[in-house]
């Protein structure tokens, strides 16, 4: 009886859904979730990548500081491992940011450049565990930063030079 009800909710529309799952998802993207960067980084996703609506979007506290934690790093990767095994994407695009409250805010280091270092840092070691874990896939890394025109806020989006990966 299970299976006949299942069997007529199988329509043609349902396959066409599940079949897009499988195809039309380009990458699985990890990032902090703090709201001043949430609306920058998707307009930096849709129109400067170019992958609007092609992306799984993985939104987690401190982005890839849990992935630094041994405690929460492979219940971080199994979250990954779903986007990767049901949605086949073709790369994973990691953001990580300044002034992100997992890593004690900008106040907890002297310099910008102190704090940009020491997250490309974890940013690099991002990719090699998550390389380690998916090799097939090409792993790309930015960091965001927010400068001030006025009262205006200014969004930049930058793959860190020396662990740059093209796209
Ligand atoms: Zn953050």
């Amino acid at each position: 009886m299970l299976a006949e009800n299942k069997s007529s909710q199988d329509t043609p529309k349902h396959a066409r859904l599940s079949n897009e799952k499988t195809h039309q998802c380009d990458a699985l993207v990890i990032t902090c979730n703090d709201f001043r960067f949430t609306t920058a980084t998707q307009e930096f996703l849709n129109n400067r990548l170019g992958l609007e609506g092609k992306y799984d979007y993985l939104s987690i506290p401190g982005s890839i500081r849990n992935l630094m934690d041994s405690k929460t790093r492979y219940l971080v990767l199994d979250k990954f491992d779903v986007s990767v095994r049901l949605h086949h994407v073709n790369r994973i695009i990691i953001f990580a940011h300044q002034d992100c409250t997992d890593y004690g805010g900008s106040s907890a280091y002297k310099e910008s450049t102190d704090e940009f270092k020491a997250i490309s840092k974890d940013l690099k070691k991002a990719r090699s565990l998550v390389g380690k874990n998916f090799r097939h896939l090409k792993v790309y890394l930015y960091y965001g930063s927010i400068s001030y025109n006025n009262q205006k806020r200014i969004f930049n989006f930058t793959q860190p030079e020396h662990i740059k990966t093209p796209l």
